[in-house]
Formats: structure tokens, C-alpha cells, sequence
């Protein structure tokens, strides 16, 4: 596990010699494995919460669409979707502050309807939940479950106030507890600092996080970030490769903003430690096709072996 002393010195590397680290610590630790998961926006809008880069706040007035959970034919023809596409993992996910009991029931028969049709993984992203209903889950089928930190602790209030990140780590533990494996990462260009990264990086470390998905933000017309400058493509790269670096058991999996903010350089976020993303669009954003996915995956894993 590397020090926070070792973690100054590689922060001062160029990018190419860091890139170059993280590579190797990737292909040592994770082969030439990618992983590529799937989501369906299934309850959209209306949230009670206020984060700040999110279209789904009711604080903020955006066009993000507002719908009811989605019915068990729509979420089948998607997780079938999915499992075409090359994805092993579909994750249902829902706005809001979190759901009660009476929410959870519905969800749960879901999970178990994806898992009685599709041969995929389920995880879930429903908010902040107490133990036993993500026991409820885990019963129904979700193998993992999907909780943000978003950015760092001493970041967090500036960018949420509804909630704190102690919220948000205590859903992660009761993950745990209900023997559920998280996944859990944040987004960059916040307006968050570098060392605001690393604290977020070394937080998801501490909590033993399976899967760390990293956003980039696509700042969205009605929301507080709208005129947030992009974060440049170099310091992306930089945060990529020292996650992977600090975290290097696990998925480095990129998701919203891959195609915005890095265009052309999703090749080199790879090459810099990234070993996932998410495939098939975003919450209330759409993502590349599928076939160009594909081919980008066949390329990067030929690279990554000659
Ligand atoms: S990120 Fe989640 S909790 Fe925050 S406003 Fe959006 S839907 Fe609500």
C-alpha cells in the first residue's frame, strides 16, 4: 500500500512517467482485463437532495425527465440490452435522497426478475439506505452496490448541503454489513483541487471499495455548475493514474464525461491505469455506441499485450 509521502512524489512525476506507473501497476495487479457495466436511469427528476452537478435536483430548473419507477418489461428489454452490448453488470438506478421500505419492495422484485431472465450481474444505486433494506436487496439479487462519494470530505459541503459525506460512508459501511460488495468513486472538475482528489482516492481506499467509477463533470445547463470551466484533460489523466496507483486491486471504471472532456483521449485514460467504463449512456446523458465501445475495448486489450 503506498504512503502518503510516496503518494507527494509521484503527484510530482510528469504525466508520462506517472501514466507510465500506473500502467504497469494495472497489468501487474489486473491483466489485461476490462470491465464494462451498464445502467438504466429507472426513476428520474425530482429529488429532494441538492447536488450541485446534478440535472435530477428539484432545487434546480432543467430539463432532466421526470418519471416514475420504470415497469419490468422496460428494465428486462434493457438488461438484455446490456448483455449484448458486452456489459456484466446492469445497475438500476433511481433519484432521490434514498427510498423506505414500501420503495425498496418494488425494486427488489425487479432484481429478481432481471436475475431469473438475463445471465447478468445487478447492482443497485438507490440513495442512502439502512442495513436491512439493502438486506432486502442482496436477498433479491444485487450483488454490488453503487454509493458516490462524489468528492472529497473537505470538499463535500460546497458541492452538497441536504446530506454529508458522513451519510454517504455510513451507507457504504452498512454495505458491508449486508454483505453487499460497493462500488463507489466521484467526479472531477467540481472545482475540487488536486489534493481534494487524492483525500476522495485515499477515503475510497480506507473504505475498501470493489469498483471505483470516476466522472468527469459535464456541467448542465440549470444546474449551479452550468459555467463550470472544463477540468483540463493532463489533470484527469494525473487523478486516473494516482487512483490507480493508491487503489490498484481495483476497477479504475470510467463513466459520465469520457466522451466530453477526454474526446480522444479515452485511449490515453486507459493508458494510464483506467481499466472499465461504463457503456450505453449515462443518467440523462447518452453515451457512444455500443460497437464503437466494442472495438475500442479489442484495440486497447491488443495494445496492452504486444
Ligand atoms: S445526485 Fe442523486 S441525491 Fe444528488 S440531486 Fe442527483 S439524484 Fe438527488
Amino acid at each position: 500500500m503506498i504512503t502518503v509521502k510516496e503518494i507527494s512524489r509521484l503527484r510530482k512525476l510528469p504525466l508520462r512517467e506517472l501514466a507510465g506507473l500506473a500502467l504497469e501497476q494495472k497489468l501487474a495487479g489486473r491483466g489485461s482485463r476490462v470491465s464494462l457495466c451498464s445502467i438504466i436511469n429507472a426513476k428520474s427528476g425530482k429529488c429532494s437532495e441538492d447536488c450541485r452537478f446534478c440535472t435530477q435536483s428539484a432545487h434546480y430548473q432543467t430539463d432532466a425527465p421526470i418519471y416514475p419507477l420504470k415497469d419490468r418489461a422496460e428494465v428486462l428489454a434493457a438488461a438484455r440490452a446490456a448483455k449484448e452490448a458486452g456489459a456484466s453488470r446492469f445497475s438500476l438506478v433511481t433519484s432521490g435522497r434514498g427510498m423506505n421500505r414500501a420503495e425498496i419492495k418494488p425494486i427488489a422484485e425487479l432484481v429478481a426478475a432481471i436475475r431469473a431472465d438475463v445471465d447478468i450481474k445487478v447492482c443497485a444505486s438507490l440513495g442512502i439506505l439502512a442495513v436491512n433494506d439493502l438486506r432486502i436487496l442482496k436477498q433479491a439479487g444485487v450483488s454490488r452496490y453503487h454509493h458516490n462519494l462524489e468528492t472529497s470530505r473537505e470538499f463535500f459541503p460546497k458541492v452538497v448541503t441536504t446530506h454529508t459525506f458522513e451519510d454517504r460512508v455510513n451507507t457504504i459501511k452498512a454495505c458491508r454489513e449486508a454483505d453487499l460488495d460497493v462500488c463507489a468513486g466521484g467526479i472531477f472538475g467540481l472545482g475540487e483541487s488536486e489534493d481534494d482528489r487524492i483525500s476522495m482516492a485515499l477515503s475510497l481506499r480506507e473504505l475498501k471499495v470493489d469498483s471505483v467509477p470516476l466522472n468527469i463533470l459535464i456541467p448542465l445547463p440549470g444546474t449551479p455548475l452550468a459555467e463550470m470551466a472544463p477540468i483540463p484533460a493532463a489533470e484527469v489523466l494525473r487523478s486516473i493514474a494516482l487512483y490507480r496507483l493508491i487503489n490498484p486491486e481495483v476497477p479504475i471504471r470510467l463513466a459520465g464525461g469520457r466522451e466530453t472532456i477526454l474526446t480522444d483521449l479515452l485511449g490515453s485514460a486507459f493508458m494510464a491505469g483506467a481499466d472499465g467504463m461504463m457503456i450505453g449512456g449515462y443518467l440523462t446523458q447518452r453515451g457512444r455506441a455500443p460497437e464503437d465501445d466494442r472495438r475500442f475495448v479489442a484495440e486497447i486489450q491488443r495494445i496492452w499485450t504486444s
